[in-house]
């Protein structure tokens, strides 16, 4: 079996845990709560969950995480929704006074709390590439989501591949700035979903919905390919 690491400093770790122990899944692999470098130790692969970017860097800094996070995510896999795809950016902006620390290991920069303030939160069907039964779209959980502003891999990192993007008209609109609505179709801001070598990285929470096939996918496409690369 793979081992699973779920990050469980905070935010919505218990749910990531559900979901992957459930079927089809729960048979190809082993989950653990990581609190510590010796928990991570025992991983394949982690999952960052949604919860509080700042906050989760902060508890990963006092428990002497960070260092340990950052070398596991240069060899292993990684997946990162919500605030924890804002900790495996590349660059932050909109982030809280004070700073916000990052893992890094996706080339992307991103807006923490993007949508704004007056739309913190709204659901989307979504069409993802490579999902099981990919024509049933998948729900979009977005909770005070982070924006994806632009790709920026280097000539070395391999390349970045987008999976499921948001329709502008689905876009929250932000009235009070009419100059950053999204119109194109190809503008970076609709990208929700994406992969980059062994990573994954989506804004919204498929732990807060009762599909797993997110789950399933990274599970197939991500963790299982790099154990027989390994
Ligand atoms: N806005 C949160 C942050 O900055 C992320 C929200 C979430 O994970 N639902 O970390």
């Amino acid at each position: 079996n793979a081992v699973v690491g779920i990050l469980a400093l905070q935010g919505a770790f218990a749910e990531h845990q559900a979901m992957l122990q459930r079927s089809p899944i729960k048979r190809k692999v082993t989950v653990v709560q990581v609190r510590t470098a010796e928990d991570l130790a025992k991983c394949d692969a982690l999952i960052i969950p949604g919860g509080e970017s700042t906050t989760m860097a902060i508890l990963a800094r006092s428990l002497g995480l960070l260092e340990p996070l950052k070398e596991f995510i240069r060899t292993k896999v990684v997946w990162g929704t919500c605030a924890g795809a804002i900790l495996l950016s590349q660059s932050v902006e909109n982030a809280k006074k004070g700073g916000q620390e990052l893992l890094g290991g996706i080339s992307v920069k991103i807006a923490r709390n993007g949508w704004g303030s007056q739309v913190e939160s709204f659901e989307a069907a979504l069409e993802v590439e490579g999902l099981r039964d990919s024509s049933t779209p998948f729900t979009g959980v977005f909770i005070r989501a982070p924006v994806i502003l632009g790709l920026n891999p280097a000539p070395s990192d391999p390349p970045i591949e987008v999976i499921a993007r948001l329709s502008p008209q689905c876009l929250p609109r932000s009235h009070d700035q009419p100059e950053r609505q999204v119109t194109d179709s190809s503008d970076p801001r609709t990208i929700v979903a994406l992969r980059q070598g062994r990573h994954l990285l989506t804004t919204f929470h498929p732990e807060l919905t009762d599909d797993n096939r997110f789950h399933e996918y990274f599970v197939q496409h991500c963790v299982l390919p790099s154990l027989q690369s390994a």
